[in-house]
């Protein structure tokens, strides 16, 4: 029986000139730790591909899944793999045709690389189409978009043999567009903008404020939930997490109640963004849309976007929330956003937010309070949690300690 395993497809995109090797190199580390305890004999490139190869021989659709949530893999394909005798591939292409799903038209697809094998791909074309036709005497050959196509690929001394494959989530592989700090709530909006900028490349460090010691650390959980449900992305090594409640509770005494959630997100951002200069991050991300709720409005975007002298990346901007839910169902963390949970944002809320923030107003506040030694502080205060999911995360060199459980950065 010939050995099953899984070939990789990725976009040309990014493949380009310099990048490539580091692209490819890149994906192949991040699906040896997605496929970790799934029995991986090899993962290397193949004209083209990368082959995944399984100690058990037989690649299954649990793989294949897996490998499909990998930023960077446009599609995967379950492939027989065999040797350059003729009676064997073909009998591959039946197979393969014939676990494709419902057709009625088909046509075979062969491409030969760096190759001395006798048969050209026309040979191959009718010599696969010809059993292909007596295998299944219904069915039609059809050039011009067929239900299925059966692929098969010579490369070197070997003959891949697939029909069906599943999408995968495309994008670029973790790891090659540098790092971000993510500013993650536990609603539906921030874990889908950190996916999103992971996907493209970006390793993701998401940064949590949560109401503690004014509330239970029911957000902290759910935030940990979200890093697990993206484990098969492969994009976060290190999650932070920011007590707030106490110095929430100093600025809704300092500050205009109108004024209060601009100034808890300037802090936020300001916090965020010295985590960001530690970790050697080049950019933040918000899962902010525009006009979904009082605080998203233009005026205080802009109010709260001039602490940041980083870019602040906003992948969800014109999003609508519909789009929003069903990417979070795709993700994984759409059931976990459900849950309520009290953090900093319920903590200390005005009943009547401004919507349309005038920026003196808003700079008389901020210099109502000692903000400096308020960022200081809660920078001090920063607590973390590792995890390890992303072979291309590197913690801070004063931050090399490997917590398991949420502890203290600096004591
Ligand atoms: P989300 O669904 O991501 O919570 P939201 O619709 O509730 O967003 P806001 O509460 O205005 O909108 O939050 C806007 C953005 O600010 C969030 O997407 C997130 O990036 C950041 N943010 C909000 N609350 C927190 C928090 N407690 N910790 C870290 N970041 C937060
Ligand atoms: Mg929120």
């Amino acid at each position: 029986m010939s050995k099953r395993v899984c070939l990789v497809h990725y976009h040309e995109i990014g493949l380009k000139g310099k990048n490539r090797a580091t692209f490819e190199n890149q994906l192949v580390n991040n699906l040896h730790r997605a496929l970790r305890g799934h029995g991986v004999e090899t993962v290397k490139r193949v004209s083209g591909h990368i082959l995944v190869s399984f100690a058990s021989g037989q690649a299954t659709m649990e793989e294949a899944r897996v490998i499909s949530q990998v930023p960077g893999v446009a599609r995967v394909s379950l492939a027989y793999l065999c040797g350059l005798d003729e009676a064997e591939y073909c009998a591959a292409a039946v197979k393969a045709l014939g676990e494709a799903g419902p057709f009625e038209t088909f046509k075979v697809h062969a491409r030969r690389s760096s190759t001395s094998y006798e048969l050209h791909t026309l040979d191959i074309h009718q010599l696969v189409g010809g059993v292909l036709c007596e295998a299944y005497p219904t069915k039609k050959v059809r050039m011009h978009d067929p239900d299925v196509i059966v692929y098969v690929l010579v490369v070197q001394g070997n003959v891949y043999v697939y029909a069906a494959s599943m999408v995968g989530v495309g994008g670029l592989p973790v790891g090659t567009a540098g790092k971000v700090v993510t500013l993650l709530s536990s609603g539906f909006d921030s874990p889908v903008a950190t996916w999103m900028v992971g996907r493209r490349g970006a390793v993701c460090v998401p940064v949590h404020f949560s109401g503690r010691p004014m509330t239970a650390d029911t957000s902290e959980g759910l935030c940990r939930d979200i890093v697990e449900a993206l484990q098969p992305a492969g994009l976060i090594g290190r999650l932070y997490v920011v007590p707030f409640g106490e110095r929430q509770r100093e600025i809704s005494l300092a500050v205009p109640q109108s004024l209060r959630i601009i100034t808890y997100r300037r802090v936020m951002l300001a916090v965020a963004e010295r985590i960001a200069q530690l970790e050697g991050a080049k950019a933040l991300v918000t899962g902010e849309s525009l006009g979904q709720v009082a605080s998203q409005t233009l005026d205080n975007i802009a109010a709260v976007n001039e602490i940041a002298s980083m870019p602040i990346l906003r992948p969800l901007i014109g999003s609508d929330k519909m789009e929003i839910m069903r990417r979070a169902e795709q993700i994984g963390t759409h059931e976990i956003s459900s849950q309520s949970a009290e953090d900093c944002c319920t903590l200390f809320m005005p009943r009547r937010p401004e919507t349309h923030a005038r920026i003196d107003a808003v700079h008389e506040a901020w210099d109502s309070f000692d903000h400096d030694a308020m960022i200081e502080q809660l920078v001090n205060a920063v607590e973390y949690q590792d995890f390890d999911h992303c072979p291309s995360y590197k913690p801070p060199r004063n931050m090399r300690a490997w917590h398991r459980e949420l502890a203290p950065a600096f004591e």
